[in-house]
């Protein structure tokens, strides 16, 4: 594997590549959910590449960014051992030249959901993967469902900027208990970790929104949203610190 932390030698090498390129953005701390990504990469491209960017303006709560996981040696291992062809890493300075000065902003479903919760989140993670995309030029990008407000607005900018670039939704890889993988799971201690399922358990239930929060809210979670949007239920919750996201088709919907 080749790893790039230099986004000029990078471009340099992108150049010589005249093959089709999938691409997986991720914050590293990798787990399946992530490699499941990069095995439909791999299977859907002649060449994967991956960055791990733990991305600054995205995170609005300063100890969340100081304590999100970095464990890039086990990250490195893992990618040589599913053969992805290049890695980048790249730094706050190689991203932001500009100090953030520029960004991008979406006015309507940023502003809903996790956008609610977390001002400036989406400006954050719409500006870093726009960067990304024109550092990589990939033909298509790999996102997780397990982020679904982040797809679709991934999948909406490459359409609204004519990028020529298929946004790829890959399903939600779970624990064998239902609970999402994320990386935020590896700083819940056992027994927060043990109750983190109910999230799961309880919005897969033929339940009202309000029902789901008033259990999980009666059960230790700090509830900040459960909402149904076009047939899709979408549930933020903490546990201790540690703020959980879920969401899950769901086809009916009654008390
Ligand atoms: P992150 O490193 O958390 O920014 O995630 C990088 C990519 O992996 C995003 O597209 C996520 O949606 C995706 N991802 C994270 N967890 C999972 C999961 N459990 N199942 C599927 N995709 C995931």
């Amino acid at each position: 594997m080749e790893i790039f932390k230099d986004i000029k030698k990078f471009k340099n090498r992108r150049k010589e590549i005249k093959k089709t390129v999938g691409f997986v953005p991720t914050m590293g701390a990798l787990h399946e959910g992530h490699l499941s990504l990069i095995k439909k990469s791999k299977l859907e491209n002649e060449i994967t590449i991956v960055s791990i960017f733990v991305n600054p303006t995205q995170f609005n709560d300063k100890n969340d960014l100081k304590k999100y996981p970095r464990p890039l040696k086990k990250d490195i291992k893992l990618l040589s051992d599913e053969k992805v062809d290049i890695l980048i890493t790249p730094s706050y300075e190689e991203i932001y030249p500009d100090g953030y000065r520029y960004k991008l902003t979406e006015t309507d479903f940023s502003k809903k959901l996790c956008g609610k919760f977390r001002p400036g989140h989406f400006d954050g993670v719409l500006t870093v993967v726009m960067k990304l995309f024109n550092i990589v030029k990939p033909d298509k990008a790999y996102f997780g469902e397990k982020d679904y407000q982040q797809y679709v607005l991934i999948k909406e900018m490459a359409k609204a900027f004519f990028l020529d670039i298929e946004i790829v939704a890959c399903p939600t890889v779970r624990e064998p208990d239902g609970l999402a993988k994320s990386s935020r799971n590896l700083l819940l201690n056992p027994k927060e970790r043990k109750k983190a399922s109910l999230i799961f358990e309880t919005m897969v239930k033929n339940i009202s929104d309000e029902s789901v929060k008033k259990i999980l809210n009666e059960n230790g979670f700090k509830v900040e949203y459960v909402e149904t949007i076009n047939d899709r239920r979408f549930v933020a919750a903490k546990l201790g610190n540690v703020r959980l996201i879920d969401n899950i088709k769901i086809s009916r919907r009654k008390e």
